[in-house]
């Protein structure tokens, strides 16, 4: 057992943080609304499922998670331009096959200058490959912070009454906001 609320006193509403994280998460799954789908001549009336989780606001306070990490976006924009890229990069090359007038000088600016449209999309996909790069590390590095993250997230118990987190040796009541904190610290993911 542990120490009472440092705020009021009692223990009769006090839980262990993980247990009123875990708590803080209902599970449904059941049948959704009746829907028509075409099958032959006719159609066919049938239940769609719907399934899914709950979470509670105590609950959330108390994730000691790392933000999940959003899907590859920077990745396909760096795909989708370098697509765009090679279209510039025709510029220069169907110039090769008809010169303008002019000298070797003019003809190399000419294609210096028809270059630089694709050499700036080419810029622009190493900077979106290497910021994606980066954010696959920072996530990697939150990954493997958790489990010192949870070992300090499993000393801390949450008083329902009060609202707020605090460890048996210290005898100070935290913000739930202030106790994530303390969380994401340990697992040095607290940028
Ligand atoms: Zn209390």
């Amino acid at each position: 057992m542990t120490e009472p609320c440092p705020s009021c006193g009692l223990l009769d509403r006090v839980q262990h943080v993980p247990a009123a994280y875990h708590g803080g998460h209902s599970y449904y799954r059941g049948r959704g609304p009746a829907v028509a789908v075409p099958a032959g001549d006719g159609v066919v009336v049938t239940n769609s499922q719907v399934s899914g989780v709950t979470v509670t606001a105590v609950a959330r306070a108390l994730d000691p998670f790392p933000p999940p990490r959003r899907g590859g976006g920077l990745l396909a924009a760096a795909i989708a331009l370098a697509l765009a890229g090679s279209c510039c990069l025709l510029l220069p090359l169907s110039a090769a096959d008809d010169p303008p007038p002019g000298g070797a000088a003019a003809k190399a600016l000419g294609f210096t200058v028809l270059s630089l449209p694709a050499f700036a999309v080419y810029v622009a996909v190493g900077v979106l490959v290497w910021l994606s790069v980066r954010r696959v590390r920072a996530h990697r590095r939150q990954r493997r912070g958790v489990p010192a993250a949870r070992q300090v997230w499993e000393q801390g118990w949450f008083c329902h009454r009060c609202g707020g987190v605090y460890f048996a040796d210290a005898g100070r009541l935290l913000t739930p906001a202030h106790f994530r904190h303390l969380v994401a610290r340990a697992g040095g993911y607290d940028r």
